[in-house]
């Protein structure tokens, strides 16, 4: 396996590991769950001992096993290809019948026990409700993320099929302690080794096959071979350690380990007890060593297989399930009807922005493609992958007929384009306070890596207010997962100081916890995103460290930031987005009142505030506003009250020179101080108003 970690734990076996197959752990959490385990385990050995290297001969040839591979994905790489699909099938079948390239990298001394398994891997042709399938099983779920059994999605009985399952990240707690970057787990084959509908291995998608996403990983698709190992009963090579200890590998022709080995090690012989005394077998699938360094099974492991295949997954090689499940005779395997679906990774688009549309199609391979797209530019393609845009403002469908010999299929996701308009309707300054809100105000978007747990409005907090927006980011979340808040597009072209400002609130959990509030600016409705602040650690922190669940206390335990948006001044369209990224060991995070396009400019042009009247003013609520001829054609005004809330954002209409307040704003204002904010094109400027 790749020497990606090397974090070692003391686990319940009694030696050192290092993080890479979650196997041994998760193996542990059963051992717990199910006392009886132990005792199948020592039966297993033992009937493995008394068979011995007689179990080939009561087989009759090469076994088969009918594969499906559950792709669990959201759109991401880690919805790999057919292509590293059947390249991953294709190493398993080199593997197993020791038909590897590198066989002859084996050395001298292991050259006699190395063996052909003899197994076969086939994707299914017909799935468990006896239709049409490739063996590829395509899901949507966020569930890729962190993987844990609850996202062995859509399992495929296991007396019948191997069920692979393909995820983007593996959740390194599965087992109740951290060990670091987990590449794949298996569950064994023994009853009380995990539940029906969990049996199967679990892999990165990254490191599945040689070739896509996986190419260059140092592993060659030997995560797959060592996994499935365990899935067919094999062990570590090092379990057990010198002294094996329970639940010892068991396989005499592989000399003890006593602990993982890692990297490309040229020579190692960790255990002498042996004899004869042979060095570490560091090329056996079954150690942690770099999969490129890795060639043979061994024959006494391949007795273990044999046993298995005789005692517990006793159909799924019969001539009656290679049949049912369409491997039996791959001369002839049917074409599937396509079953369509497509993506893009942009769904918010600018009127006139190309972006580009991928074809998601599963099952038979598609001949013909038809795309749909409502006011788009072309409306009709016959692209794979088509680029397009949107001629008109709005929601648009989108439309994918696919078409084989065998049939055709077609899927319509509705307003699943959201085209904005060149100039937002949504004017700045722009302000979140959350006062008013029950929930998060709809100009705002909130993403969760983990489908919950995200941004939240509350109502108990705030700054010197009762509401803001919060994350619950106490042990909520594994390092590295994030929430976004992203806003609508706004215009910025009302030529306000262009600045963004928010106050904040956050301890640190510990010194070493490191928390990460980025912001990002696209001003091409989230095509390109630029990062304009990003603070962590204790330079985020406004509060001190605190070791339990943090809230703020008082106004003290918040920090006002401000943020030049310069380089966006004159954009039509600006959109704002939040990033909290977590440490997985972090403290809760609150936000509030957000301010985009900034608050009256410091520089008040005398002159052109000589040339605005109101009156009366004082006044009990009404006014009337006197503009000059000089300044009187495209005004913006806007309307703050006290606490900075903004009550209205109009432009007058041209060609006036006097207007009254009530027309303008026509709610009636309470006591207090109010300003009146002017833009023009030649900058802005406040005028108080006091309501008595
Ligand atoms: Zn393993």
């Amino acid at each position: 396996m790749k020497n990606l970690f090397s974090i070692i734990i003391c686990c319940i076996l009694g030696f050192n590991i290092q993080a890479q197959c979650l196997t041994d752990e998760y193996f542990q959490k059963q051992l717990m769950n199910n006392p009886t385990l132990k005792n199948e385990i020592i039966s297993f050995q033992k009937g493995v001992q008394s068979a011995g290297h007689s179990l080939k001969n009561a087989r009759a040839s090469v076994r088969i096993i009918p594969v499906v591979v559950h792709v669990i994905h959201q759109y991401g790489p880690e919805n790999i290809s057919k292509d590293q699909i059947v390249d991953q099938i294709r190493i398993l079948n080199l593997d197993f019948r020791r038909k590897n390239a590198d066989a002859s990298s084996t050395r001298s001394i292991f050259q006699n026990v190395a063996i052909d398994c003899e197994v076969e891997f086939r994707l299914a042709s017909i799935d468990p409700q006896g239709s049409c399938t490739d063996g590829i099983d395509r899901i949507y779920s966020s569930l890729t993320n962190t993987a844990t059994d609850a996202s062995k999605l859509n399992p495929w009985p296991k007396t019948k099929y191997l069920n692979i399952w393909i995820v983007k990240t593996i959740d390194d707690n599965v087992a109740g302690g951290g060990i670091g970057t987990v590449l794949g787990y298996a569950q064994f084959p023994y009853p009380g080794s995990g539940a029906t509908k969990t049996d199967g291995v679990l892999i990165r998608g990254d490191y599945f096959g040689s070739i896509g996403t996986a190419s260059g990983n140092g592993n060659n698709g030997r995560v797959a071979t060592h996994e499935i190992g365990h899935w067919l009963g094999l062990f570590h090579t090092f379990q057990g350690g010198c002294n094996s200890s329970f639940p010892a590998e068991n396989v005499d022709d592989t000399p003890p380990v006593n602990s993982a080995n890692s990297g490309c090690p040229s020579s190692r012989n960790s255990c002498t007890n042996d004899v004869p005394d042979l060095p570490d077998q560091t090329e056996n699938y079954m150690d942690y060593t770099d999969g490129k360094c890795q060639n043979m099974f061994s024959s006494g492991q391949k007795d273990v297989i044999d046993y298995t295949f005789q005692n517990y997954r006793t159909n799924i090689s019969t001539t009656a399930n290679l049949k049912a499940t369409g491997v039996y005779d791959t001369s002839n395997i049917a074409l599937c009807v396509p079953k369509a679906d497509f993506y893009t990774p942009i769904v918010n688009v600018c009127q006139g922005s190309q972006i580009k549309f991928y074809d998601n199609s599963t099952r038979g391979k598609v001949a013909n493609y038809t795309w749909y797209f409502e006011n788009g530019n072309p409306a009709i393609d016959t692209n794979k992958n088509p680029t397009v845009s949107f001629t008109k403002a709005g929601p648009a469908y989108v439309k994918l007929v696919v078409a084989n010999a065998s049939g055709k299929d077609s899927v319509t996701k509705v307003s699943y384009i959201n085209v904005i308009s060149n100039i937002s309707g949504y004017k700045t300054p722009w302000q979140f306070s959350f006062e008013g809100n029950t929930t998060i105000p709809s100009e705002l978007t909130a993403y969760t890596t983990t489908g919950s747990n995200g941004w939240k409005l509350i109502k108990t907090n705030g700054y010197n207010s009762t509401s803001c927006l919060y994350i619950n980011n106490y042990n909520n979340f594994n390092a590295g997962d994030y929430c976004e808040l992203t806003t609508v597009p706004l215009d910025m072209t009302t030529k306000l100081a262009a600045n963004l400002e928010f106050f904040l609130s956050y301890a640190r959990r510990s010194t070493s916890s490191f928390d990460n509030l980025k912001i990002f600016a696209s001003s091409d409705c989230g095509l390109n995103w630029n990062n304009i602040y990003s603070k962590s650690g204790g330079k985020l922190e406004t509060s001190t460290t605190l070791n339990s669940s943090f809230t703020p206390a008082s106004a003290a335990d918040w920090r006002r930031e401000k943020i030049g948006l310069s380089g966006y001044q004159a954009v039509q369209n600006l959109m704002l987005k939040f990033t909290f990224i977590t440490s997985g060991v972090g403290n809760n995070f609150y936000l509030d009142n957000i301010n985009i396009g900034g608050y009256p400019l410091a520089t008040t042009d005398i002159e052109m505030a000589d040339n605005i009247e109101i009156y009366p003013n004082p006044t009990n609520g009404n006014a009337t506003i006197k503009l000059s001829e000089t300044i009187y054609n495209n005004t913006r005004l806007i309307l703050v009250d006290m606490t900075g809330k903004q009550l209205t954002n109009v432009l007058l209409p041209n060609n006036t020179q006097t207007f009254e307040l009530g027309n303008i704003y026509n709610n009636t204002l309470s006591k207090g101080i109010y300003q009146l904010i002017f833009v023009t094109e030649n900058g802005s400027v406040s005028k108080s108003l006091v309501v008595e």
